[in-house]
């Protein structure tokens, strides 16, 4: 039975939930905010169904001529697509592909109430809503029962998703589609929907209106800066780089609210199991500089045959240059490794229920308020000003 996966094991990825054949199966958020499957005892039939399309029980395995994968940087041709992308605007050229084909495109959304969930798209307008990198853990609802149905009717479909997701679906369809075209990206991990609300609650109240946009990895200073740009709907923003903001610094320099799968994820490995993997190609500036332009470079791994032809048919929507998996994998840790949780998440976690979230985040990331982090960022950052100017 599923309730037998230790609870710290367990990606959230909804497979055991759609596949119960006695839906007696619900994804209920934890006191972190996670989803976890709940089995409802009266309904459920002893099938063991749920474990055996678990990804993490199984340990699903892929064999592949494709390990370690076909590398390439590269961005879209067009640049409005590569600036509002998070990297280089990959994904959106790789689902107008499977678009024009009358093929399906599955990936996360922001919902009215600003939370993440995955969603079917077939039209290039829909592509929209999935662009961008959104730093919460998506609800795939029950996506994977309507992509089995598009392709047992001989649609083309394009599923995008974390790792675990990915693995998640693959195991609940239990064999290979021609049709299907795996996706999935280099993941640092997911943060909890619960501080993530708290983090707009915030912000809300700071500016005293309603949030009307999120836009991680906002461009307007450059790629490298990793900038967060929340629009309200009276007109004003907010924005503030990596560095300064209060959720990316508790996501990324104290790992104080991933899932805590995510601290050992399983997905991180090769042969990765989907066609393609995508990220962004950090630290490429420093063997090729002439693909680091700040204005996003993605990372795009062929790990397949079927990802090798869909990357054919892409081709010309991009620039692209053939790399080296080393250059990929001297700059992007988390291809290959989990960050450690703070020792301090469960104690963080308990005053998250008492404090504000900016209170919160400058009484645990005390060392990131510092006046020496201040002036070591400041020389950094005219450091790498200098550079350019002299290079231009
Ligand atoms: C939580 C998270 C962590 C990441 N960590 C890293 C990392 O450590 N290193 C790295 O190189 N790259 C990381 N990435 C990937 C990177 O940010 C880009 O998403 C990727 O390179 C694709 O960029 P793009 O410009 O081609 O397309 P984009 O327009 O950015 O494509 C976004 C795609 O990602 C999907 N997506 C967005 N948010 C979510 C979500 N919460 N859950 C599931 N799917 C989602 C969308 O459906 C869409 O398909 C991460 C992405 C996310 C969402």
């Amino acid at each position: 039975m599923i309730d037998d996966l230790e609870k710290d094991k367990c990606t959230g990825c909804s497979a055991c939930y759609c596949a119960c054949p006695s839906e007696a199966i619900e994804m209920k958020a934890d006191e972190e905010g996670f989803w976890h499957p709940e089995i409802d005892r009266e309904m459920c039939t002893d099938c063991d169904i749920c474990s055996d399309v678990c990804p993490v029980i199984n340990k699903l395995q892929r064999s592949s001529n494709f390990s370690p994968p076909q590398v390439f940087a590269a961005w879209s041709l067009d640049e409005n697509v590569r600036l509002t992308s998070t990297s280089g605007g990959f994904f959106t050229e790789l689902a107008k592909a499977v678009i024009v084909r009358q093929g399906y495109v599955v990936g996360a959304r922001y919902n009215e109430r600003h939370l993440v969930e995955h969603c079917i798209v077939s039209d290039v307008e829909g592509l929209s809503y999935l662009k961008q990198s959104k730093y919460i853990q998506s609800d795939v609802g029950r996506s994977y029962e309507k992509i089995k149905d598009l392709l047992e009717s001989g649609n083309d479909v394009l599923f995008c998703g974390t790792p675990c997701q990915a693995a998640g679906l693959h195991s609940f369809l239990g064999r290979e589609y021609e049709k299907l075209i795996l996706c999935d990206f280099i993941c640092r991990g997911v943060n909890s929907p619960k501080v993530y609300m708290k983090y707009l609650a915030m912000l809300q109240n700071r500016y005293r209106s309603a949030v009307k946009k999120i836009t991680f990895k906002y461009k307007g200073y450059g790629w490298n800066r990793f900038s967060t740009l929340v629009e309200f709907e009276d007109g004003r923003h907010y924005i503030k780089d990596r560095y300064h903001d209060p959720y990316m610094l508790g996501y990324i320099e104290h790992n104080y609210y991933m899932r805590p799968s995510c601290h050992n994820c399983q997905f991180k490995r090769l042969p990765r199991l989907s066609d393609i993997s995508m990220g962004d190609f950090w630290g490429i500036a420093e063997t090729r500089p002439h693909l680091d332009a700040d204005k996003g470079t993605s990372l795009i791994f062929i790990n397949s045959e079927k990802g090798k032809r869909f990357f054919e048919l892409v081709k010309p929507a991009l620039f692209f240059e053939e790399c080296t998996f080393n250059e990929a994998s001297s700059g992007n840790a988390c291809i290959f490794e989990s960050p450690v949780a703070n020792p301090l998440r469960a104690s963080f976690f308990r005053d998250l229920n008492n404090m504000p979230f900016d209170r919160l985040i400058r009484l645990y990331c005390r060392d990131s308020y510092s006046k020496k982090r201040e002036l070591r960022l400041f020389s950094q950052n005219l450091k790498r000003r200098l550079i350019k100017a002299l290079k231009r």
